[in-house]
């Protein structure tokens, strides 16, 4: 591991705390700069496999989950840390549904039930990116209630 700001890797752990469940967090101080920064370390489930729709299997992949994740919040008021979170909270509630087989649609849908609480836009775009795990009538019945929370009708003034 090296310094984020100036790539020294002479760190020194400040701080470690046990996480939520299987995750441990360190407060970092680098020795070249001063600089102090987290991260926080996980288990993972290395035999966690996924089924994809066609019956596929694969073994399941964090990093390609995060970039999906990514590409649905481009551009987004959503921060790093906010992402983390959700996709930490997503494979805890995999992990603790599913044994070693997980549909990846299961976890389109645990993200996507997140994702709606942080930010409407993101959640519509990753949703897009799924939208066939929904079928077409579901989607535009979601879309309508995402823009349906105005109360009263536009012609009335
Ligand atoms: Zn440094």
């Amino acid at each position: 591991m090296h310094c984020p700001k100036c790539s020294s890797d002479d760190l020194k752990v400040l701080d470690t705390r046990a996480g939520k469940i299987a995750s441990t967090r360190r407060r970092r101080e680098c020795q070249g700069c001063g600089y102090r920064f987290s991260t926080i370390e996980e288990i993972l489930r290395e035999d966690l496999v996924v089924v994809k729709r066609d019956g596929r299997r694969e073994s399941f992949d964090r990093t390609k989950l995060a970039t999906g994740l990514r590409r649905a919040i481009a551009k987004r008021p959503i921060d790093a840390e906010q992402i983390n979170g959700l996709l930490s909270q997503t494979l805890r509630q995999i992990e603790s549904e599913f044994d070693s087989e997980v549909p990846s649609r299961a976890i389109a849908d645990a993200i996507m039930l997140r994702l709606k609480n942080v930010d409407g836009v993101a959640w519509l775009r990753y949703a897009s990116f799924y939208e066939d795990f929904m079928g077409i009538s579901q989607f535009v019945e979601e879309l309508v209630n995402l823009g349906g929370n105005k109360k009263g009708d536009k012609n009335g003034g």
